[in-house]
């Protein structure tokens, strides 16, 4: 069974005409509406489900606890007592966790009772074994003791039936946990997402090559495809194409065959050396969102050959800003995950900033002793600044004049990647 789910329509990325700068939350809501899992559903054992997302919703084949149990050791016998000493009789044997006492534990007797064990038939209430003395044929203990206390009863955690989790988790160990104690053993899973990434431009060499003036070192690459491994996806390398448009093509043309999604840096704008944009304008699926972002450069969206395209700006600053707001959550829904919104923490700021009204801006930032702090330089071509910082902090598309201790908020990379 591994049932491949419909293809994205060619016009997927289209945005409404007439926009010339499309806002940050239009363009979220555009991709959220338009976009579906395209990851084929795929069964696998418990033990291998980790990180996985859930295809469908999964429900408790079994209660937990399955039957009623003690939670102490102790002493069990039937009903409440009153406040005062009591004095009861002990049955033969015991009850232990895995090993049930098969009888019936008379009215006014008690049995031995090890944590875990089920409950003994005749037997509803436990008092603690500290609060007895024994001799080994009766058990004397001092009332109150309420009917049913230190006794988990059946169910009372998970009833056999109830949906314990819904397709689009990213499943946790504790997951595992949860449908192991409730009966499951084989899990539907999303085929994980596979995520192709080339990096296009002239300039680019691969890290560590003896490099020429004018030549840089591909730095998006890595970025990408670990920002990829980090979001659970098979980050596919598809390596570093120069500005030569037949050579882009074969390599989006073995992307699309080896992949789900193709993430592509530089070469996104419309000028001649931008062999992406003029790529897929040619396949007739161009969309050029300009989005009233900072840092932000046009992004290149379309479809190669039933494949969606990424096209993001070559800038790494850009390019990491990009791909952590739009093609992360954009990515969630392919993969199975549903739309994925960053958890945000509103903290006070440990900078003043001024802003004009227009677009949203995010800044390299990091939290320091309940602070945000930002970047010194908010250059785009810092790449230091992209490492320095361990989060962004998002400020809202109006005008702001924001002051030292005023609330902002920051969002952790690690809540852009999730799980
Ligand atoms: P582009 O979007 O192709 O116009 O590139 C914008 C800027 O980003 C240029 O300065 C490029 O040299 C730079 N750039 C493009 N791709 C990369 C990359 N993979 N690694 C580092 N810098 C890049
Ligand atoms: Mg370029």
């Amino acid at each position: 069974m591994s049932l491949k789910p419909p293809p994205l329509s060619n016009d997927c990325f289209a945005l409404p005409p007439g926009v010339s700068w499309t806002p940050v939350d239009e363009a979220l809501a555009h991709l959220q509406a338009r976009l579906t899992p395209v990851a084929a559903e795929d069964v696998v054992p418990l033990g291998d489900a980790l990180g996985r997302i859930l295809a469908e919703d999964i429900c408790a084949k079994r209660s937990n606890p399955p039957q009623p149990n003690t939670a102490v050791d102790g002493y069990g016998f039937a009903g409440g007592r009153a406040d005062g000493p009591h004095s009861l009789a002990l049955v033969d044997g015991r009850a232990a966790a895995g090993g049930a006492y098969d009888g019936t534990v008379p009215a006014g007797m008690a049995i031995r009772v090890l944590t875990g064990a089920a409950l003994p038939n005749g037997v509803d209430t436990v008092v603690l074994e500290e609060d007895v003395t024994t001799d080994g044929a009766q058990v004397a203990f001092n009332g109150p003791v309420k009917a049913g206390s230190n006794t988990r009863t059946a169910g009372e955690d998970v009833a056999a039936g109830d949906r314990i989790l819904s397709a689009g988790r990213v499943l946790t160990a504790a997951d595992l946990a949860l449908m192991a104690a409730t009966g499951l053993a084989q899990v539907p899973v999303r085929k994980r997402l596979r995520v192709a990434v080339i990096s296009s431009g002239d300039e680019l060499l691969e890290p560590g090559a003896p490099a020429a003036p004018g030549q840089i070192y591909d730095a998006n690459r890595v970025m990408l495809l670990g920002l990829l491994r980090q979001c659970g996806y098979v980050a596919v390398d598809m390596g570093r194409i120069g500005d030569d448009r037949a050579a882009l093509r074969a390599v989006l043309d073995r992307a699309a065959d080896q992949a789900d999604a193709i993430l592509t840096s530089g070469g996104a704008s419309a000028g001649d050396e931008d062999h992406v944009s003029a790529l897929l304008r040619e396949s007739g699926a161009l969309q050029q969102w300009r989005i009233a972002l900072k840092p932000g450069r046009p992004l290149a969206l379309g479809m190669w050959s039933g494949t969606p395209v990424f096209g993001l700006p070559g800038n790494p600053v850009a390019a990491l800003v990009c791909t952590l707001v739009f093609a992360r959550p954009a990515l969630g829904l392919l993969a199975g995950e549903g739309w994925q919104q960053p958890e945000g923490f509103v903290l006070p700021a440990g900078f003043a900033k001024k802003k004009k009204p227009g677009r949203r801006e995010f800044l390299r930032a990091r939290v320091r002793a309940g602070k945000v702090e930002v970047f010194k330089s908010e250059g785009s071509g810092r790449i230091s600044g992209l490492s320095w910082a361990e989060g962004l902090v998002e400020l809202p598309d109006g005008a702001l004049e924001l002051k030292e201790g005023d609330p902002v908020r920051f969002i952790p990379y690690s809540s852009f990647i999730g799980s």
